[in-house]
């Protein structure tokens, strides 16, 4: 069994230590993982700021959901990340779009078609404006329901 190289904890893959950093033999648990990347957050403020207004600009822009070539649907969105992970957990999950009006139209029209993709089609800080370049380039099905 491997151990922690700061503080020697045996690692358990799953409970507390990440198994993707086996890839790149990286042996340090979660919890001084963490304090390690707390420590360079407080030496580096200027940095992390950058840092962070680096990924929101990254996770703004417009999607498509698509079906082989078919695109059903364009949305846009400001957290890129988290629609696209909404939207797949919505048509795999029916339990949740029972209890909920929103989208449920949509949904429901989407069942019809298999291998479902949601695809990020263009990251942008204009992604209202460009929305609707990309309805009218890639002509979604469900758009207007
Ligand atoms: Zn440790």
């Amino acid at each position: 069994m491997k151990q922690c190289n700061k503080c020697k904890e045996d690692l358990i893959a799953g409970t507390n230590f990440n198994a993707n950093n086996l890839k790149y033999s990286k042996y340090i648990c979660r919890s001084c993982e963490y304090k390690k990347s707390r420590k360079w957050e407080l030496d580096n403020p200027i940095r992390r700021k950058e840092l962070y207004k680096h990924w929101r600009t990254k996770h703004k822009g417009v999607y498509g959901i698509f079906s082989g070539k078919i695109c059903l649907y364009v949305g846009e969105s400001n957290q890129l990340n988290g629609r696209e992970g909404s939207h797949l957990t919505w048509m795999k999950n029916e339990h949740l779009r029972k209890h909920s009006n929103h989208h449920n139209k949509l949904y429901e029209k989407m069942d019809a078609y298999d291998n479902k993709k949601v695809r990020v089609l263009e990251y942008t800080d204009n992604h209202v404006e460009r929305e609707y370049y990309w309805k009218n380039k890639l002509n979604p099905l469900f758009n207007i329901l």
